[in-house]
């Protein structure tokens, strides 16, 4: 994870860097630097978010440059102190790195064979090492040696103290190249340079590009590459906050306009996507929200008759996996840029079988990859906790699963979506009535069945992403199987019940907690009798999660709140993981 940042031109970088940072910072904030290229080299690092560093570089005197690298780190080796931070520097070499060196031990090891000494425990070190070591006077030719050597995930961005240049690369980590007038960039995400230019070109896997004040040459082995000059449709008052106080209640907001025009482009339209009908085998892989999205996603299509199989990322690309041919890989990732997704489409893609990307950024590893893909349409999601994203990453599998089976009353009730939502996310009091009785709790357990047990499982995540309570989520069935012992007296337990089917079960499996003394939380399309409840409009069973979960993302908002945490940025997280 992490984010990098590069500037070569005509400006002096500092400012562009630093918003540049502050628009990378989901990506991770343990630490952040910077390094400036003027008659000699600057480096300024500090611990923590990027506001930490403005301070710094406020209060110093700084050279004078129209070249310069920044990094906001997700630490991954090494610990997240001031002399990890990013940018490293050996001899002439100071660069930016995101990614994982696998073989950092090694290559160090024989680098002080060497007589080279290291100043960090970072993977990265090694990386501006092996290059100063090929560095006979041409940089190109070192990276060109050095990444040769390289085993893992790299986005690099290099400079070096006798040159007015800047150096990128990059391997499984995204990395762009930004075409302004007479200047450039290289980011790990457009959002952070959107101020400056739209235009921008992708970088395939171990082109170097060779940027100067006036040009820039991309060369793979010793050959140029000529790429296309895309244009973002991006804006950048996507990646303001509107008037909010934080991204996550802005994205939220959202869900309802976003809906809305998914559904105006598909609902009359269904042809736009892909037919699912042909496949006798469905696998979904995703991680986080979007794993929960996809066990969304499982029971629809089981319903519609399909044999279906939901894994998280992580363990999907280890798996021994027999594939049927007739199988459909569906790859749900809102950065389409996910490691362990990427990993588990390649791994589809070379057994031969079809994949589905389901992603909201166009032009993403994923998408690119997949043998179709159908773009959500989230427009820039910045909070950490993913919100607007999951709701149309079920809105996507929802509909696919209407057009294997259409029917009347789905096509009156998608319509009613974005209506409803916008109600249900008014009631903005109530949500924080309901977190001031929450807030206080350490432990807070979630249940339902079927489908209601996928919703729970997102519901729980988001009260403990953002609010660091423990929270857990279980089959109805399963909690008195053990879980039920650490239910006291005042306990909350969450009870999704929307499947009519299993509505009974899981309302006795309530009761046993609340004759336990659990506090019940009832969240269900049916009223009832418990003090503590939500009620959301019944509609068909395939988009129920789409009015379900956002209740359960407004409470882990206020509770996060009310318990002063950095909502946008929870402790230890990244938004795109693009690290295994
Ligand atoms: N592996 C590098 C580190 O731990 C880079 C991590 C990142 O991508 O932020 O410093």
């Amino acid at each position: 994870m992490c984010g990098i940042i590069g500037y070569i031109g005509k400006r002096n970088p500092v400012e562009i860097l630093i918003e540049g940072l502050k628009k990378l910072e989901y990506r991770g904030y343990d630490s952040a630097g910077i390094a400036l290229k003027g008659n000699d080299i600057e480096v300024i690092k500090s611990v923590g978010k990027i506001s930490n560093l403005e301070d710094k570089i406020n209060n110093s005197n700084i050279i004078d440059s129209n070249i310069g690298i920044a990094h906001t780190r997700w630490a991954t080796h090494g610990e997240p102190t001031e002399i990890n931070a990013h940018p490293h520097t050996i001899g002439n070499i100071t660069l930016v790195h995101n990614g994982i060196i696998e073989n950092a031990k090694e290559l160090k090891e024989k680098l002080q064979n060497k007589g080279i000494k290291f100043n960090t425990s970072t993977d990265t070190e090694v990386v501006a090492a092996l290059i100063d070591y090929y560095y006979k006077g041409n940089t190109k030719e070192a990276i060109e040696k050095a990444i040769k050597e390289l085993k893992g995930s790299y986005a690099l961005a290099i400079i070096n103290k006798d040159e007015d240049k800047l150096y990128a690369v990059r391997c499984e980590s995204p990395l762009i190249l930004g075409i302004g007038e007479e200047e450039y960039f290289v980011t790990s995400d457009i959002g952070a340079i959107l101020p400056y230019t739209k235009n921008y070109v992708l970088l395939g896997e171990n082109e170097i590009v060779t940027l100067s004040k006036d040009n820039y040459i991309i060369e793979k082995d010793d050959t140029k590459v000529f790429r296309k000059v895309e244009i973002s449709n991006l804006s950048i008052e996507d990646t303001s906050l509107n008037g909010y106080d934080h991204y996550m209640m802005k994205e939220i907001n959202e869900e309802p306009i976003l809906v809305d025009n998914l559904v105006k482009k598909y609902i009359n339209n269904i042809d736009k996507l892909p037919d699912l009908k042909k496949y006798k085998n469905i696998h979904i892989v995703g991680c986080g929200s979007a794993y929960y999205a996809g066990m969304i996603g499982k029971y629809l299509f089981e319903d519609d008759g399909i044999k279906v199989e939901c894994d998280v990322a992580s363990e999907y690309r280890y798996r021994n996996i027999i594939y049927d041919k007739d199988t459909l890989v569906i790859l749900i990732s809102q950065s389409g840029e996910t490691a362990d997704t990427i990993a588990a489409m390649r791994k589809a893609n070379d057994s031969q079988v079809d994949t589905l990307a389901i992603v909201n950024v166009e032009s993403s590893t994923i998408e690119r990859e997949s043998t179709y893909s159908v773009l959500i349409e989230a427009g820039k999601e910045i909070a950490v906790a993913t919100t607007k994203a999951f709701i149309l990453q079920v809105l996507i599998l929802s509909l696919l699963s209407y057009k294997i089976n259409p029917d009347d009353k789905y096509k009156e009730d998608i319509k009613k979506l974005p209506q409803q939502l916008k109600v249900l996310l008014d009631k903005t009091g109530f949500y924080k009535k309901l977190a001031d009785s929450i807030y206080k709790h350490e432990d807070v357990f979630f249940m339902g069945r079927k489908v209601d047990y996928a919703i729970s499982m997102e519901g729980s995540l988001k009260l403990k992403e953002v609010s660091y309570i423990h929270s857990d989520s279980y089959q109805a069935g399963e909690l008195k199987h053990g879980t039920i012992s650490l239910v006291n007296e005042g306990t909350i337990v969450f009870a999704i019940v929307t499947d009519d089917e299993i509505r009974d079960k899981t309302i006795s499996n309530l009761e046993e907690v609340i004759s336990r003394g659990a506090k019940p939380i009832y969240v269900g399309n049916v009223d009832v009798n418990y003090e503590d409840k939500i009620i959301i409009p019944k509609v068909h069973k395939k988009l129920q999660p789409i009015l379900a979960v956002p209740p359960l993302q407004m409470i882990a908002y206020f509770v996060a709140l009310k318990r002063g945490c950095d909502i946008d940025k929870p402790k230890n997280l990244a938004k795109s993981v693009t690290v295994e």
